[in-house]
């Protein structure tokens, strides 16, 4: 099973909470994979330290345009919705860092005139956390591209039990191409208005896209019902909080994994990965 962890903005916890689920999930005795796609700032690896042992390059195709063959009929600026291919007069420029990789000017062009040539975005590395496997992305700095490289890290699912996705935060092309094939979706939010609206922008994404998801609270505050009242209204269940505690921040700044150094954090992971799996069995 594909579970993403996401969230409508960033810094509300949605590494700590996919981290320490393929933990506790991997403990359970499942065969867990943890895969990072926030591939503009990975930090999942803080984390988890795995043993990097397989590295490669993820690349897209960009045109070529020989302009012997180009008769400038402008038919794959046409084409091209990134607008990654101006005409000037009888020429075409090629702008790759707008380039896409989809492929589609090189198919379309009448005269033959386009060649790919393979653009380096980013590295994807690979590697084991004690029983919890790991792969992330990285994209290469100034890099604008990062869906590509998430479908190059995601395309690394080998036949796991459970693979648990950290999608950027957000709720964009990164974040749809991260969670659109898997199975169901934690939203990470906070108890704040800010968290609270971005919440909810990302909770019409996911029902546009008709995951089945639930939400996690994190930061929790005892006597602070927002979040319960917003999830009432907007239909949504919550399927753990997590409190407001100085030792978590504490253990995040340290760059441990809070499954391991702050108790009780163990039952709160144990009831979201029981709400999961009633969920998804349902
Ligand atoms: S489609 Fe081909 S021939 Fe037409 S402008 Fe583009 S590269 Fe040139
Ligand atoms: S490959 Fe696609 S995105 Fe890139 S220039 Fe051609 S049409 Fe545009």
């Amino acid at each position: 099973m594909k579970i993403a962890v996401a969230s409508g903005k960033g810094g509300t916890g949605k590494t700590t909470i996919s981290t320490n689920l393929a933990l506790y999930v991997a403990g359970q005795g499942y065969d867990t994979v943890y895969f990072d796609c926030d591939v503009e700032e990975p930090n999942g690896h803080l984390f988890l330290r795995p043993v990097i042992t397989k590295k490669e390059a993820s690349s897209i195709p960009v045109p070529v345009i020989d302009e012997s063959k180009c008769c400038a009929c402008g038919e794959c600026v046409r084409f091209c919705e990134y607008k990654a291919l101006v005409r000037l007069g009888k020429i075409v420029m090629v702008f790759p860092e707008l380039c896409h990789g989809c492929g589609g000017c090189t198919i379309g062009c009448p005269n033959h005139a386009i060649q790919e040539q393979e653009r380096e975005i980013g590295i994807i590395e690979a590697g084991q956390s004690g029983k919890v496997g790991f792969v992330h992305g990285r994209m290469n700095i100034g890099e604008a591209m990062s869906p590509p490289l998430i479908r190059d890290v995601l395309q690394q699912i080998p036949n796991k039990e459970v693979n648990i996705i950290d999608a950027p935060p957000g709720t964009s092309c990164p974040v749809i191409a991260s969670i659109r094939d898997t199975d169901f979706v934690v939203l990470v939010t906070e108890p704040t208005p800010f968290g609270l609206n971005d919440l909810g922008l990302a909770l019409d994404m996911i029902r546009e896209l008709g995951i089945p998801h639930g939400v996690v609270v994190n930061r929790a505050e005892d006597g602070n019902r927002d979040a319960e009242s917003f999830c009432e209204k907007r239909q949504v269940e919550i399927l753990a909080q997590i409190a407001d505690d100085r030792r978590i921040a504490e253990c995040y700044s340290k760059g441990e994994l809070i499954l391991i150094g702050v108790p009780g954090v163990q039952k709160r992971f144990e009831e979201l990965w029981q709400a999961i799996r009633k969920r998804l069995m349902a």
